[in-house]
């Protein structure tokens, strides 16, 4: 089968190769893949500026949804033809004490599709069953495809901050999981919502707009303290999502987080840092990180994608067929799409 292979840790190492449709164990399935979805840590190994381990060579993609092909001898609850989508963490250790609590995805150990094991930007895929969730038929498999990285911004803003109905909220850089998070804001009753980019955000801010925010910044190089100074009583925002990723953004978070107010780290970018944290101790501020997202996320988000009160038809901007990889990839690394779905 034909699958989109990482290959090397040096920039442009993917390629097309034929691989071995892969062997499946008695509580896995075999997935057919029907859509993958191109995420930011594609393009960071796409380009070789990531800062995880990746298994050589590897199949890339952990954003996937498909039909059950096959079923392993001791499976339960998913047969042939089923239509599902898949969580990320491949490999877990079930007696780790993180995932006795349900916190697989922060056990340091797990191994994930795309980087730690075969992904999905191919034709089948290995995947053990505890990773399995079904869909219903009228959730689009395109769509479904993205539940992945609305369970990153759910767990960003729904679960790790605490967000209520009429509070401000700045999300700092407008990429998918940005934008996903001012969706998430919406439906989570934020008030005034702003999206911070820069220059080159441009085509990402419009569509930050039309997701739902109330102002966008950074376009055209606004002065972005000066804009909180004159919004509402001038003390800063509620709620701050970074999302952007560099570690650099704390700052500006810091800057415009109003006191006794919350920061949400959820992009991430291994450059040291050479700034004061005082801000956080005078503002009295909780700044938190946010990572990946576990069952009960999962079960939510699917909900509200089958629903429609999660929408992705502004986010999905390009449907390829898997042969066409290298353009959607370039397509999103450039910002002219917010996301890019393959379709194997
Ligand atoms: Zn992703």
């Amino acid at each position: 089968m034909k699958a989109v292979v990482n290959f090397a840790p040096q920039p442009h190492s993917v390629e097309m190769r034929e691989i071995p449709v892969p062997e499946i164990g008695e509580t896995d399935v075999l997935v057919a893949v029907r859509a993958v979805g191109i995420c930011g840590s594609d393009l960071h190994q796409f380009t070789g500026n990531h800062s995880w381990k990746v298994n050589y060579p590897v199949v890339l993609g952990h954003e996937f949804g498909g039909i059950v092909a096959k079923a392993g001898a001791r499976v339960q609850g998913f047969s042939e033809g089923d239509r599902i989508v898949s969580e990320t963490a491949a490999v877990i250790d079930p007696d780790s004490p993180f995932t006795r609590q349900g916190l697989y995805n922060l056990d340091p150990n797990r191994l994930g599709f795309g980087y730690g094991v075969n992904g999905a930007m191919t034709e089948f895929v290995k995947v053990p069953q505890r990773c399995l969730h079904h869909i219903p038929v009228t959730l689009a498999f395109e769509t479904a495809a993205l539940t992945e990285p609305c369970c990153v911004a759910y767990n960003a803003v729904c679960v790790n901050s605490r967000l209520r109905p009429g509070d401000s909220v700045a999300i700092l850089g407008p990429g998918p999981i940005g934008l996903l998070c001012a969706l998430m804001a919406r439906l989570a009753g934020a008030g005034h919502v702003v999206v911070i980019g820069i220059p080159a955000d441009t085509r990402r801010l419009e569509v930050a707009k039309q997701v739902g925010a109330d102002t966008t910044l950074g376009g055209k190089g606004e002065d972005v303290g000066a804009w909180v100074k004159e919004f509402g009583d001038g003390y800063g925002l509620d709620l701050v999502i970074d999302a952007a990723g560099v570690s650099a953004t704390l700052k500006t978070a810091m800057e415009i987080v109003r006191p006794g107010g919350q920061i949400t780290k959820v992009g991430w970018g291994p450059q040291p840092l050479n700034f004061s944290l005082d801000p956080l101790v005078q503002k009295a501020v909780t700044l938190q990180g946010s990572f990946s997202h576990n069952w009960p996320i999962w079960e939510k988000v699917i909900g509200l994608l089958a629903s429609g009160r999660l929408s992705m038809d502004l986010i999905l901007n390009r449907i390829s067929p898997l042969a066409d990889w290298r353009p959607a990839f370039e397509d999103m690394h450039s910002g002219r799409i917010v996301k890019g779905v393959l379709t194997p």
